[in-house]
């Protein structure tokens, strides 16, 4: 019995485990998610800041009618400012000075001749300008991103001037990806003629590391005891196991029987999709086990539909499903969820499927962008119609 698409990513994301926290240098934490939340620890900015190149003045100085100016000094951003005690003379500020105590405006040097130990000020210079008020971003104490925010660069940079040299984020777990098959040798290899190089784990490895997420990489063999002792070892070391092939009908896809010896609980074994039809789901207490067909394509399908959700799920951030624009009438007559290799055209952003010899055929992954995922049901797809789109580089 075929589970529905809709149905098994639902038994997938039901799937929760607690991986904890860690803390991690602030240099690590690009997309992680953030277990605490950020507070500012002085107002931001910490003080009022000069955001022009050019000279400070007291306005009452200039209301008067004056519009010569004797430079006092200059203040240089990150020096304790002087103060101007004399109304009728400036000071010379630099972008990201303290502004001076007794002056309330800046005037850029664009705006100013300079005459000797003078500036000469242009009329209509206006009060409490170029001056970015201390607090007037961010209060001090103030909580400025949430716990569960995953962190990019404005969280990063944030973090760093609040001074998070270290940020508690959610536990990443400890993935292991797995290539099963006697026909598949190395990278560095020489393949017999009857043999091929595994390579959809490292795709799958660097799919994961579009999410910052590291994975390790195996190689098991057909063989129920070479695969038993090897997959009882990876349970105990990882929290989720990601096997690529072994899940078919074949007389030597051993996966869901050895996987079962092992008390590794089945989810769902079959999903009514093309491709990746095979897909094997199930979990033990502490590990989540996704055992996705062989052929490049389903493997790489049974990552994004189930496994990247899942690892959402798991880090605390909510479901996301993208929509796109189908650009061209589309039709496939079985029913099955169809996830179809597609790209978007960058100037209409519509979604053209990528014509493709099957789930083997990995060089049709190089001319797209992600996965249209066309319903079961109905046979025909048309133009201008809107479909969830799972792109290929944002795994989390
Ligand atoms: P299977 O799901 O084991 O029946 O494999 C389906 C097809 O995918 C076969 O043609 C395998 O040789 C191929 N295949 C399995 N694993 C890999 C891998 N890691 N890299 C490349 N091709 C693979
Ligand atoms: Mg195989």
């Amino acid at each position: 019995m075929l589970t529905d698409y809709h149905k098994a990513r639902q038994i997938t994301l039901a799937q929760s485990f607690n991986w904890g926290e860690e803390r991690v240098p602030l240099a690590e934490a690009g997309g992680r998610v953030l277990a605490e939340s950020l507070r500012t620890d002085r107002p931001l900015p910490p003080y009022d800041r000069v955001t022009m190149d050019g000279i400070a003045i007291n306005h009452a100085g200039y209301t008067t009618g004056r519009r010569v100016f004797k430079i006092d000094g200059i203040v240089a951003a990150g020096v304790a400012p002087a103060t101007l005690t004399n109304p009728e003379h400036c000071l010379e500020v630099m972008t990201g000075a303290v502004l001076p105590p007794g002056t309330t405006t800046i005037i850029r040097y664009e705006d100013l001749v300079r005459e000797g130990d003078h500036f000469v000020l242009p009329d209509g210079v206006e009060d409490a300008k170029n001056i970015h008020r201390q607090g007037s971003d961010a209060a001090e104490g103030e909580e400025l991103a949430l716990a569960g925010l995953r962190i990019g660069g404005a969280a990063i940079n944030l973090l760093a001037g609040c001074g998070y040299a270290e940020v508690r984020v959610k536990r990443f777990p400890y993935v292991a990806i797995v290539a099963t098959g006697d026909e598949l040798v190395g990278v560095g290899e020489t393949p017999l003629p009857h043999q091929i190089r595994m390579s959809n784990v490292f795709q799958l490895q660097h799919q994961l590391a579009t999410g910052e997420l590291q994975a390790s990489t195996h190689h098991l063999a057909d063989d129920k005891i070479e695969l038993s002792a090897g997959i009882e070892r990876l349970l105990a070391d990882n929290d989720v196991l990601i096997f690529s092939g072994g899940v078919s009908k074949g007389k030597y896809d051993f996966l869901p029987e050895v996987l079962a010896a092992l008390g590794v609980r089945k989810l769902f074994h079959g999903v009514a999709q093309r491709p990746g039809k095979p897909i094997w789901v199930g979990r033990t207490d502490d590990t989540m086990v996704f055992g996705l067909p062989g052929n490049p394509v389903s493997s790489l399908t049974g990552l994004l539909a189930y496994v990247g959700p899942f690892l959402r799920k798991n880090q605390g951030l909510a479901e996301r499903v993208e929509m796109r624009v189908l650009a061209t009438d589309f039709s496939f007559g079985k029913d099955l969820t169809l996830f179809q290799v597609s790209s978007i055209d960058p100037a209409t952003q519509l979604v053209h499927p990528v014509t493709n010899a099957g789930s083997g055929d990995a060089s049709s992954m190089l001319r797209a962008d992600g996965l249209l995922v066309l319903p079961r049901g109905r046979s025909t797809f048309a133009a201008g119609e809107a479909f969830e789109f799972i792109p290929f580089d944002k795994i989390l």
